[in-house]
Formats: C-alpha cells, sequence, structure tokens
C-alpha cells in the first residue's frame, strides 16, 4: 500500500536549548505540529502532495515566529521582501516568486504561477501584478511586522552588514560562525505516489540590492522529481545556490542510486560542509520514505507518516 508521508522545516541554525525559554520552546513546537497536522490531514483526506505542501507552508507563513509571510525579516529600506516556490514531481512543474512585497502568502502565488501561466518564475512588480490577477491576497506593510525582527534590523540597519534571522545581536553578522535561519518548507508523498516540496522565506535582515537566496530557485533550495526526490532547504542561501543542493540530491539518486538518507547525507554532511554551507533540508521519495537532515546546531522540524512515524523537534540531540 501507498505510505503517504510530510516532512516539514522552520528553519535551521545555532538553536541551542540553552538560548530559548521554555515558553518559546513550546510554541516553536505547538507552530510545527498545526502545520504538520493540517497537512497530513489533507493527505489522509486523499488531498494531493502540491496542495498539501502549499497549505502546510501557508500554515508556517501565518505564523509570526518563522521568517516566512507575517514576521519575515526586514530589509535595509525597512520593507519586506519575500520569496517562494513549490515543485511538482508528477510533471516537473514549478512556479516560483521572488521579491514580493505585500503578498499575504507567497507560496500561494508560486502556486498560481505553477499552474496558471505559462511561466514559472516572476519578481518584484511584475509578480505583483500577476497576483493582483489571479485575486491572491495581499496585506498591508503592518501585517508582516514583528517587534522580534525589528529589533534585530535596528541593531543593523546603519551598516553595510546583512544577516540571518532571529540571531542575537552578537550572532547577526553573517561572517560570524552562530547562524539562524528561519525559512519555512514542507516536502509530501501523496496517496497516488506523486511528491512535492515548497519552500517560503523573508531572506536575510538588512539585505539590499534586491538580494534573492536559494528558496525560490527551483534546484537550489526548492525540487521534486517523482522519479527521485522532494527537497525544501533552508540555510545560508548563496551556499545552497552554488551547490544546487536541491537537485544535487535528485541527481546522486538518479544516476548513483542513491537512497534518499544517503544522497540529502552526502549533500548536506559533505558537499556543504566543506564550502561551509550551513543549514539543511526535509525530503520525501515516492515510496513514502522521508528523512530530515541538518549540519547545523538544530533546525526546527517535524514528520508524519503512514508507517507511525509522527515527531516535531528542534535540537540536534533528540
Ligand atoms: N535560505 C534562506 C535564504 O538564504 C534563508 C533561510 O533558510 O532562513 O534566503
Amino acid at each position: 500500500m501507498q505510505r503517504i508521508s510530510l516532512a516539514i522545516h522552520g528553519g535551521a541554525g545555532t538553536i541551542l536549548k540553552t538560548d530559548i525559554t521554555p515558553e518559546l520552546e513550546k510554541a516553536y513546537l505547538q507552530g510545527l505540529q498545526d502545520a504538520l497536522t493540517a497537512g497530513y490531514a489533507l493527505l489522509e483526506q486523499g488531498g494531493s502532495a502540491t496542495d498539501a505542501v502549499t497549505l502546510t507552508v501557508e500554515i508556517l507563513e501565518n505564523n509570526i515566529l518563522f521568517n516566512a509571510g507575517c514576521g519575515a525579516v526586514f530589509t535595509k529600506d525597512g520593507t519586506h521582501e519575500m520569496d517562494a516556490a513549490i515543485m511538482s514531481g508528477k510533471d516537473l512543474s514549478a512556479g516560483a516568486v521572488a521579491g514580493v512585497s505585500n503578498i499575504r502568502n507567497p507560496v500561494a502565488l508560486a502556486t498560481a504561477i505553477m499552474r496558471n501561466s505559462d511561466h514559472v518564475f516572476l519578481s518584484g512588480k511584475g509578480a505583483y501584478d500577476f497576483a493582483m490577477n489571479q485575486g491572491i491576497a495581499t496585506a498591508p506593510e503592518d501585517y508582516f511586522f514583528s517587534q522580534f525582527r525589528y529589533d534585530q534590523w535596528m541593531q543593523i540597519r546603519n551598516s553595510d552588514t546583512y544577516a540571518l534571522d532571529h540571531s542575537k545581536e552578537s550572532e547577526l553578522i553573517v561572517e560570524v560562525k552562530d547562524k539562524k535561519f528561519g525559512t519555512v518548507g514542507a516536502a509530501a508523498c501523496d496517496g497516488e505516489g506523486n511528491i512535492a516540496a515548497a519552500t517560503s522565506t523573508g531572506g536575510m535582515t538588512n539585505k539590499k540590492y534586491g538580494r534573492i537566496g536559494d528558496t525560490p530557485m527551483i534546484g537550489a533550495g526548492t525540487y521534486a522529481n517523482n522519479n527521485t526526490c522532494a527537497i525544501s532547504c533552508t540555510g545560508h542561501g548563496e551556499l545552497f545556490i552554488r551547490a544546487v543542493a536541491a537537485y544535487d540530491v535528485s541527481c546522486l539518486m538518479e544516476y548513483k542510486g542513491l537512497s534518499l538518507e544517503a544522497a540529502m547525507n552526502e549533500v548536506v554532511n559533505n558537499k556543504l560542509v566543506k564550502i561551509l554551507g550551513e543549514g539543511g533540508m526535509v525530503g520525501v521519495d515516492a515510496a513514502g520514505n522521508v528523512a530530515l537532515i541538518f549540519n547545523s546546531e538544530g533546525m526546527y522540524r517535524g514528520a508524519k507518516s503512514s508507517d507511525g512515524t509522527s515527531f516535531v523537534r528542534i535540537y540536534k540531540e533528540e
């Protein structure tokens, strides 16, 4: 019988138990659980992998704790510019959006691009115009505001540095070792053995020049192919782009016959480590196998499968 599975993440990085209050820890775990439960319920009801990853990522975008949608980080100009992507492993269709503002759920826009346009990747004002054409929900700037991200931005807004989200001041500079990433993503395998992945992010605090990370780039931060895997990444985007991380997992499976877990392990713990690419990824294959691999201290993550797997976790040692 076809196994159904869902794997999710809410970002990776230097996430240490000693840095998080019990209340915040509980809130993160609850946020992950809510998304996992809703996405898995859709799969159980016969929903498609693409619908399940869209719904799951929307729920994480709506949670202010994560750096996507509501709660996205601030740019150098004090705005929010968000990126998202989705890919269907069934027919290799894909949709992606970069540098959009005032879109309530960027993943919904990526899904509309995949389903209702001749294109894969739209950016900026054009993407916004397409969203209006599709009736995609918008929100005013203050909907995306969070005090925590604002305080982070205030610490570095007058500098030329840019930073990974929700780090402490001492950790804010991108060159320093300690970093955290709050991008969200999901990979799902549905009852028909189709797989899909979706990822969404606000990018990096104080980013400028229209900086785009790996999240919306098909093959870098997001990829899906029924013959191999569906992957959603989180981490230092520049390195994931250079490693073509998500597609590299697929290539190792397709051309070298590696299992999902072995291929992800090779990319995350060998290839990315060699270029100091900190972060992680979640993945599924068409048999419903699930893997969640990261080379950082922690990764907000969870998985649920019809084989009985069900967990949400944060730290490495669990
Ligand atoms: N990968 C994202 C980026 O570089 C950041 C993250 O994962 O939090 O934009």
